[in-house]
């Protein structure tokens, strides 16, 4: 794997960890999608799924989810230090998907604000609507609408000030 070198993950390593949930899964609605590949003493988001989707056969093992389990609620994404747990909805008819990620910057992200979508390495992948923001300590939580081929590559957004 060389997402240690290149700074970021891909899909294809991502795939190959078996951290992407199965088509058929994406197809029934929203789901979670933890992108922490690394053996790391962290285990929070474990306790934060109220649906005991998210096991970890030890502390510093990577997170593995039920499918079955997650119903794609969102919660986990708050919880998460590391900011590496998403949801992806791509289960809608049409070009669209929505994308859930956690966000920590300023200005605040607001309903209906359109975005830059931002790939894992910051490459703007376009721009995408803010459908839904909710927050949890300091950590927004932002669904924003994107292209539904870009459902597995948008992980960010920047808001530009007016
Ligand atoms: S999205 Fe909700 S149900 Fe799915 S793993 Fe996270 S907390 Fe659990
Ligand atoms: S809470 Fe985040 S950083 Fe910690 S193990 Fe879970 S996904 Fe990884």
């Amino acid at each position: 794997m060389e997402y240690r070198s290149r700074g970021y993950i891909t899909v294809d390593e991502l795939k190959s960890l078996r951290l992407l949930p199965p088509p058929e899964r994406l197809r029934k609605g929203p789901v979670v999608v933890i992108e922490c590949p690394e053996e790391i003493p962290c285990n929070i988001c474990v306790g934060a799924c109220p649906f005991n989707a998210i096991s970890m056969e030890k502390i510093y093992s990577i997170p593995r989810v039920d499918w079955n389990k997650c119903i794609g609620c969102g919660v986990c994404v708050a919880y998460c230090p590391g900011l590496a747990i998403f949801v992806v909805d791509a289960s809608k008819p049409g070009d669209k998907a929505y994308v859930t990620l956690p966000y920590e910057f300023l200005p605040r992200p607001r309903k209906n604000m359109v975005a830059d979508l931002l790939g894992r390495d910051g490459r703007v992948l376009g721009k995408g609507r803010i459908v839904k923001v909710w927050s949890y300590r300091k950590t927004w939580i932002v669904t924003v609408e994107v292209p539904k081929e870009l459902a597995m590559e948008v992980r960010s957004i920047w808001i530009r000030e007016k």
